[in-house]
């Protein structure tokens, strides 16, 4: 199965969970705009490459399309639409007024110079530029980009535009245009979401023990956030393995080992696992925050964490989630669990639309109570309809899609 395909069979069990009129499915079961791109690249050694890209815009039912850029060397299509799709449900979730759309590169970033990936951004954004804009549809940064990549953006977009134009993105650098918090946003509102569902359950977060699958912008920042809570971090892990301790350990100590080093493996007095090996561990709360596919058919039954917080996007199979029901482990939903980055980018859009900006205490003021009503809402439909968190999670973000289409008249 494609990752679209897992999509829509996650929009197809909402949908008969709520019985949901056939046209409205029909629709959000269509990408509504794809565009593919030949991007030419003059690299370091005089020759030019074309790296292939793509932008998706699944719906731009609610507002303006939102949703990052992916530059990976195993980007496609289909995965694009996939994570085009997510965005419209995950905007939806929050209740913030966007539709959803990717962006997506295939590319290594590993083997490029900064002087080509800043080549390569420019003319990406050249290309898909027709399409995107403050108010038509807004780029961030997902896997392997970066605030430097959304500052080429910007730039390059008002150069096009001939006009500062820096609302075209967000993830920008503060010193650019970008909003405080936003750099730890996907993390934090994850964070938000997990701690409600504690203290709505009566667990004491305190020593919690905390393995957790990716070590980027979401991983790492979880890893740092929960410990900071007084959770137990014992195991994390990035693309080149992981690591594990029993007693714990401080994930910021593990993150200048990085830094310097290059692989969370570096760290010393540890046990080294594979990634395989690492989210099969025992623990209170398994964070994955790496890529897709991560827990499917044949690993599930061995996933021992009670709680499943997904900061990545997709990182179960719908058969890896049918396991994980059955064996009662509560899976918080991508679509919730992570949109506190899309989220903070909505605030980064607002405050360069008013050019007037917000402290760091006021994004989280204003992050808080958006994640726990959006967790409230989604356990909400659990109730009614005593399914999934991540069923409940499609059928708010559906029910608000289908609200809106039907007062525009779109069906
Ligand atoms: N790439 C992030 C996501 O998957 C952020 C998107 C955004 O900020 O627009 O949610």
């Amino acid at each position: 199965m494609s990752l679209f395909e897992n999509t829509l069979a996650q929009i197809n069990e909402a949908a008969g969970i709520m019985q949901l009129d056939e046209n409205i499915k029909e629709v959000i079961s269509h990408p509504k705009k794809m565009l593919q791109v030949s991007v030419p690249v003059k690299m370091d050694d005089g020759k030019v490459k074309v790296f292939k890209g793509y932008r998706v815009q699944h719906s731009d039912v609610r507002g303006p399309c939102k949703g990052g850029i992916r530059y990976h060397w195993q980007v496609d299509i289909e995965e694009v639409k996939a994570l085009a799709t997510w965005m419209s449900m995950k905007c939806a979730v929050v209740n913030i007024p966007y539709g959803g759309g990717k962006g997506g590169v295939e590319c290594n970033p590993k083997e490029l110079s900064d002087a080509e990936m800043e080549r390569l951004s420019r003319g990406y954004i050249d290309a898909i530029s027709q399409i995107v804009g403050p108010e038509l549809d807004i780029p961030a940064p997902d896997v392997y980009t970066n605030a430097q990549v959304m500052a080429w953006f910007a730039d390059e977009f008002s150069k096009i535009k001939g006009k500062p134009s820096i609302g075209v993105v967000t993830g920008k650098p503060l010193e650019f245009g970008g909003s405080l918090g936003r750099n730890t946003a996907t993390a934090q509102g994850g964070v938000y979401v997990l701690l409600k569902y504690l203290r709505d359950n009566d667990i004491d977060p305190k020593g919690l023990k905390v393995v957790v699958q990716g070590f980027g912008n979401a991983g790492m920042f979880g890893a740092t956030i929960l410990h900071k809570e007084g959770l137990k971090i014992i195991g994390v892990s990035d693309s080149k393995g992981g690591i594990y301790k029993e007693e714990g350990f401080d994930p910021n100590a593990v993150f200048d080992v990085k830094k310097s080093k290059g692989s969370v493996q570096d760290f010393e007095g540890v046990e080294k696992i594979t990634n395989e090996e690492l989210i099969e561990k025992d623990c209170d709360v398994l964070v994955l925050a790496a890529l897709e596919n991560q827990v499917h058919k044949d690993n599930a039954q061995n996933i021992k964490g009670k709680i499943i917080l997904e900061l990545a996007n997709g990182p179960i199979t719908p058969e890896g989630d049918e396991i994980l029901v059955k064996n009662e482990i509560e899976v918080i939903p991508d679509i919730l669990a992570n949109a506190g980055g899309v989220t903070v980018s909505y605030f980064e859009w607002v405050q360069n639309l008013a050019n007037f900006y917000w402290t760091e205490e006021e994004v989280q003021q204003k992050l808080k109570p958006i994640m726990e009503k959006a967790l409230a809402d989604v356990l909400t439909m659990k109730n009614k309809y005593r399914s999934s968190m991540r069923q409940a999670a499609f059928i708010v973000a559906i029910k608000r899609i289908e609200d809106t289409m039907k007062l525009r008249g779109i069906v």
